[in-house]
């Protein structure tokens, strides 16, 4: 099943790279596991998935050490500060930086590690309640703050879009934080670059893709439907 899941992604992703002209290679796709178990995840690695994507740091940090040492892991959650020093050392990339505090105490504790921590700016592109992440209007401040950090380097921007049910329904969300990480970029902030942009999920990372997404997290299209315990 995760065989052919990843093989229908991997052929939409091309497709979308060869509508909007762009590079297969400029899109990396991340395997969103949560809640998923090691063996499920081993099948995708065997497929050859190298990046994964999770939102909770003892998930991470179990799977991290469960699993061969070449996978590249992905916090994709909320992180809360006092679980910093869980992950500096194991995340490749922090998606979910959202405030100047946490970017303090990464900063810490990657300097305690003796370690340098990439992270990307949560942005919160539709100014939704129920999302974290900061304001378009903010993004740059937080930005120019950031950099000022030791052990800790901005490589872009991450945005969770609403849930719809037309993916063209978040066109304009994904082309709004493309715009904004162009316009950050043309600032030349020293440390800082907008290389990185992770948008776009299982229903909409299509569209995401035609909008200049690098970063593509994708979990139900390649694991199927996540089941939660009942509370
Ligand atoms: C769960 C999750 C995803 C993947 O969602 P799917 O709809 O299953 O593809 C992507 N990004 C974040 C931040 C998530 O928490």
């Amino acid at each position: 099943m995760i065989e052919d899941n990843l093989k229908e992604v991997n052929e939409k992703i091309e497709g979308a790279c060869q509508r909007s002209q762009r590079n297969r290679e400029s899109v990396t796709l991340i395997a969103v596991s949560k809640t998923k178990p090691v063996p499920l995840l081993m099948e995708a690695y065997e497929e050859g998935c190298r990046e994964f994507g999770e939102n909770k740091v003892q998930e991470l940090v179990e799977k991290y050490e469960a699993m061969p040492k070449d996978i590249k892991w992905h916090m994709i959650g909320h992180l809360q500060r006092n679980k910093v020093k869980y992950i500096v050392d194991k995340a490749a990339l922090i998606h979910s930086v959202d405030s100047l505090k946490l970017a303090e105490e990464i900063s810490k504790e990657a300097v305690k590690k003796q370690v340098e921590v990439s992270i990307l700016i949560e942005v919160n592109i539709a100014g939704e309640d129920t999302k974290f992440g900061v304001s378009p209007r903010e993004t740059e401040g937080l930005v120019r703050a950031v950099s000022t950090l030791p052990g800790i380097r901005v490589k872009g921007l991450m945005a969770i879009a609403p849930y719809v049910e037309n993916p063209e329904d978040n066109r304009k969300y994904f082309a709004s934080l493309k715009q904004l990480s162009v316009d950050i970029n043309c600032k030349n902030i020293d440390n800082v670059n907008m290389n990185v942009l992770s948008m776009g999920m299982t229903g909409d990372y299509l569209v995401a893709i035609e909008e200049g997404a690098t970063y593509v997290r994708v979990g139900t299209g390649i694991f199927g439907e996540r089941q939660y315990p009942v509370k």
